[in-house]
C-alpha cells in the first residue's frame, strides 16, 4: 500500500460556520488537519484541531484507515500555536481518550509553551503525551519521516512550520497551513515544487471579507496571488488550496475566485478528500 492523506478540516482554525454564525461560505468545513497513513500503516495527524473529535470519527470510518489497531494514532505532529492547531490536544487527557505516551512532534519553542502552560503541560506530566522535538528529520516508522520547515507568521506564542511528509526518502506531502505572506518566505517555489502535494495556506479571497477586524494584524496571502505566484508550478506538482475561512468565496465552486483558481490547476481542499501519495 502507497501512503495515504486524508484531509480532516479544509476550513481555518474556527471552522465553517463559526460558532454564532448560521451559513459560512460553501460547505461546511472542519478547522485545519490532515491525517498521513505510512506504507507500513501508521497513523500521524498533522494538527490537533478544535473538531478533533468529530475527525477521530472520520478517520475510524475512512476505508484506509488500517484495521487492527490498539491506539486511534502514532503521532500527533503541530504546525505552530495558534489555537486551532493545537486544542484538540485535550482531548488526549484523561478525562477523555487518556493516550499513553502518544508521540507529540512539535517545534522546541511549541514543547516550552506547553511546558509553562495548563491544561497542556499535564499531559506531559501525566503521560499522555512523549514530547518529540521537530528538529531534522523525525522517523514515524520505516517508511515515513517528518521535518519541519520555518515559515514565517505571526509568533504571539510559538514559531511557525510546514510539515514536509517523506516517504521512503522522496518529499511527498507539504502541509502549510499558515503564513503571513509568500513574499517573506524566498523558498516557496523550491519547497512546493519538490512534494508531490501540497495543502497551503488560501485563508483569505479578499481584504474585505472581515469588515469589522484589521486585516493587516491576520495577515495572510490572498487566494488571488497565490493563484498567480504558483499556477507555473501546478503541472508538476499539486497544489490543494485549505484552511479555508468562513467568509471565503474560494468554498463556492461557481464563484470567481473559486473558477480561476481551478483554471489554473489547483485544487481546493474539502472535508475528507483523500490522496495516494
Ligand atoms: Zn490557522
Ligand atoms: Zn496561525
Amino acid at each position: 500500500m502507497q501512503a495515504r492523506i486524508l484531509i480532516l478540516g479544509a476550513g481555518q482554525d474556527g471552522g465553517s460556520p463559526q460558532l454564532g454564525n448560521r451559513a459560512g461560505v460553501g460547505p461546511v468545513r472542519r478547522a485545519s488537519s490532515v491525517a498521513v497513513v505510512s506504507k507500513l500503516g501508521s497513523v500521524v495527524l498533522l494538527d490537533a484541531s478544535p473538531d478533533i473529535r468529530a475527525q477521530g470519527q472520520t478517520l475510524l470510518e475512512w476505508s484506509d484507515y488500517p484495521g487492527d489497531r490498539e491506539t486511534l494514532l502514532d503521532a500527533v505532529a503541530i504546525t505552530h500555536g495558534h489555537m486551532g492547531h493545537y486544542a484538540g490536544l485535550l482531548h488526549l487527557g484523561k478525562e477523555s481518550a487518556n493516550t499513553a505516551g502518544l508521540r507529540l512532534i512539535a517545534t522546541p519553542s511549541f514543547h516550552s509553551f506547553v511546558a509553562s502552560n495548563e491544561p497542556w503541560n499535564s499531559l506531559v506530566t501525566n503521560g499522555n503525551v512523549l514530547p518529540v522535538p521537530l528538529t531534522g528529520q523525525v522517523t514515524i516508522d520505516e517508511s515515513l519521516t517528518i521535518v519541519g520547515i520555518p515559515v514565517p507568521h505571526r509568533a504571539e506564542h510559538t514559531d511557525t512550520v510546514g510539515l514536509s511528509i517523506i516517504s521512503d526518502g522522496v518529499p511527498q506531502f507539504f502541509y502549510l497551513p499558515d503564513i503571513d505572506g509568500w513574499e517573506h518566505w524566498p523558498d516557496a517555489d523550491s519547497v512546493l515544487s519538490a512534494h508531490k502535494a501540497s495543502l497551503i495556506d488560501a485563508t483569505f479571497s479578499s481584504l474585505d471579507e472581515l469588515p469589522n477586524r484589521d486585516m493587516h494584524e491576520i495577515r495572510h496571502p490572498l487566494v488571488r496571488d497565490t493563484v498567480e505566484r504558483f499556477s507555473h508550478l501546478t503541472a508538476a506538482s499539486r497544489i490543494i488550496l485549505g484552511h479555508i475561512n468562513h467568509t471565503n468565496h474560494l468554498a463556492d465552486a461557481t464563484s470567481e475566485v473559486a473558477r480561476n483558481a481551478k483554471l489554473a490547476g489547483f485544487d481546493i481542499a474539502f472535508d475528507g478528500l483523500s490522496i495516494v501519495l
